[in-house]
């Protein structure tokens, strides 16, 4: 029998305010699949389940963009996809295509952040029913059976992230219990979207096998417990080249009426919940910039204002249910108006 081999195509549903991950599994024959983009063929879906199209008109497309090896399973990979209108041109579900950066000149790296949660209680891991865990101190970055909870799941999500060849730079324990942080980086804005959300599939996918949801939610837990973010740490060749000035004229170009709002309409729902001013975060209100403050809405990291200027900005404002590739797309547009 000749060999066949697994692809996992993934996309964004029509989900609002949210978009949410789909995917199914195409059989294709191993001689015919050589791991490349090429080797993908395009394919499609039923997107009258997926809120992208009536029944009467229901195939949506999917363009193949990104792929790489699955460790999990078997003889297989991960294809993520834009998804496409019958014509051909993007759904207005694909954000992904309205990103505008044809020269590449943008760098990226998110620092997603995440909780995981007992479906059941439908309380974080740690949290005991019916009451709180210690208060925030001890879990961020903690080691311990009463700091860190569902650690075995992280550890496992990061080696198949690494398997994949996904460009993880590190993982942390987060200032709530049971919530948790992956950075990845990327010197492509479409391509560190694409592995953002190739990697929140397999957190979604590994925590699965332990009966264990990922809440995306940006604040989940009510009170004095941090929500989660997804801070864009973002660099074009003006800032990598440098210059105080050039910090300045970029942060304040963030600061304007209708930068704002589109920057907060791109940065995930909800975000009125998690930018309260406390928490390390700035009020949802109000925009600041500073060196080294994690309670400003942009923060010029310490590191880059004593290496004389050099290097990138960190937009704090996104949550850890925003789209990669709205973020991406908002802050091009800002940083080149
Ligand atoms: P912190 O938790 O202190 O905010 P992290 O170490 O979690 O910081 O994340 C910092 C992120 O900044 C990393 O993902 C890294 O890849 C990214 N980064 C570093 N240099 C650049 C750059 N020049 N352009 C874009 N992103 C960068
Ligand atoms: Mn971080
Ligand atoms: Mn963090
Ligand atoms: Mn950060």
């Amino acid at each position: 029998m000749a060999k066949k081999m697994k692809l996992e195509y993934i996309w964004l549903d029509g989900s609002k305010p949210t978009q949410t991950l789909r995917s199914k599994t195409k059989i294709v024959a191993a001689a015919k699949f050589k791991g490349k983009l090429k080797d993908c063929p395009m394919w499609s879906f039923d997107g009258s389940s997926t809120e992208q199209a009536e029944g009467k008109f229901s195939d949506c497309m999917l363009k193949p963009v990104f792929v790489c090896p699955d460790p999990a399973r078997k003889d297989a990979h991960l294809v993520m996809c834009e998804v496409m209108n019958p014509d051909g041109t993007p759904h207005p579900t694909n954000a992904r295509a309205t990103i505008n950066d044809h020269d590449k000149d943008f760098w990226f790296g998110f620092e997603q952040e995440y909780f995981l949660y007992d479906p059941e209680t439908n309380l974080p891991l740690g949290f005991p029913e019916g009451g709180f865990p210690k208060p925030q101190g001890p879990y961020y970055c903690g080691v311990g059976a009463s700091r860190a909870y569902g650690r075995e799941i992280v550890e496992e999500h990061l080696d198949i992230c690494l398997g994949a060849g996904l460009n993880v730079e590190g993982i942390n324990a987060e200032v709530a219990a049971g919530q948790w942080e992956f950075q990845i980086f990327a010197k492509d804005a479409q391509d560190v979207g694409d592995q953002i959300w190739v990697a929140r599939y397999l957190l979604e996918r590994t925590a699965e096998a332990y009966g264990v949801d990922v809440n995306w939610h940006c604040k989940p837990v009510k009170g004095d417990w941090n929500g989660s973010g997804m801070h864009a740490n973002f660099s074009n060749t003006a800032l990598r080249k440098g210059g105080k000035k050039i910090f300045e004229t970029i942060c304040k170009k963030f600061g304007t009426k209708s930068a704002i709002k589109k920057s907060i309409e791109a940065y995930g729902a909800d975000n009125d919940q998690r930018l309260t001013g406390l928490h390390e975060t700035q009020a949802i209100d109000k925009f600041s910039y500073g060196v080294s403050d994690r309670g400003a809405s942009i923060r010029i990291p310490m590191g880059v204002a004593n290496a004389g200027w050099k290097g990138y900005l960190e937009d704090r404002r996104p949550n850890s249910a925003a789209d990669p590739y709205k973020v991406a797309a908002v802050i091009i547009d800002i940083v080149n108006s």
